[in-house]
């Protein structure tokens, strides 16, 4: 089976195909929310699909920095009803302000302290803020994925000393960096992922089965069939999950 760990199938691009995309293959998605209503949207939807895994969190671009508490107080008092915590994370790509990267924080903290007390795995975006990010986790004993990781290998390597876990999209298939970074870190401690509809093989609409796409990439690095590599990403994420 294979194993989408971070999409955004919710998403209206696929409002007019999402049954047919869903059945396209053999695959659990993980279905990340960015804020309260979108993780009210992906609840219902998982109730739909049974190959959705609904993850709820609030994306540091979705923050209201104007008073962010109301809405992450509403996410926090639904976490029960997801496996997964996700969208949240640091975006300092987007956002430039030291306020506003200092809430970020704040609310990546509170998060973090939900995810050790209800024993959930967290999926987050780190764009720019993995420096914060490597200071902040190792004072909660949580598991975490860093989705689309883009970063060098002494901070994959720190993430991987830390019990995370690095997934990655279809996109390594024309990025060169990421591929380093895949050869340098144990096979034990990867998934695969798409962030549909972003960051495909090609820069049209991405979909869940384009993981396919990262399995054949990842085997040509570590000189492992297909095959394989999809069981062993299975049980990784199975791992990951706690089962
Ligand atoms: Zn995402």
């Amino acid at each position: 089976m294979l194993i989408d760990a971070h999409s955004h199938i919710d998403s209206k691009e696929f409002d007019k195909d999402r049954e047919v995309i869903l059945k396209k293959c053999d695959i659990l998605v993980v279905d990340a929310g960015i804020n309260f209503d979108n993780d009210l949207t992906i609840l219902e939807l998982s109730k739909k699909y049974s190959n959705i895994i609904p993850a709820g969190g609030l994306h540091p671009e979705n923050i209201d920095y104007k008073n962010f508490d109301q809405e992450l107080n509403k996410v926090l008092e639904l976490l029960d009803k997801f496996k997964i915590i996700s969208e949240i994370g640091l975006d300092y790509y987007w956002i430039k302000e030291d306020e506003k990267r200092r809430i970020q924080k704040t609310v990546l903290e509170r998060f973090l302290s939900e995810a050790e007390k209800r024993g959930k795995p967290l999926i987050v975006h780190i764009r720019g803020g993995i420096k914060d990010f490597l200071d902040i986790i190792p004072s909660y004993k949580v598991i975490f994925d860093v989705h689309a990781y883009e970063g060098n290998i002494k901070n994959a390597l720190r993430i991987i000393e830390l019990g995370g876990y690095i997934s990655f999209p279809p996109v390594i298939i024309r990025d060169k960096q990421r591929q380093i970074v895949a050869k340098e870190i144990p096979i034990d401690r990867v998934l695969t992922e798409t962030d549909s509809p972003y960051l495909g093989p090609t820069r049209d609409r991405n979909e869940p089965c384009n993981v396919s796409y990262s399995i054949k990439k990842l085997g040509e690095i570590w000189n492992i069939d297909d095959k394989s590599i999809e069981r062993l990403i299975e049980n990784n994420f199975k791992r990951f999950l706690g089962i």
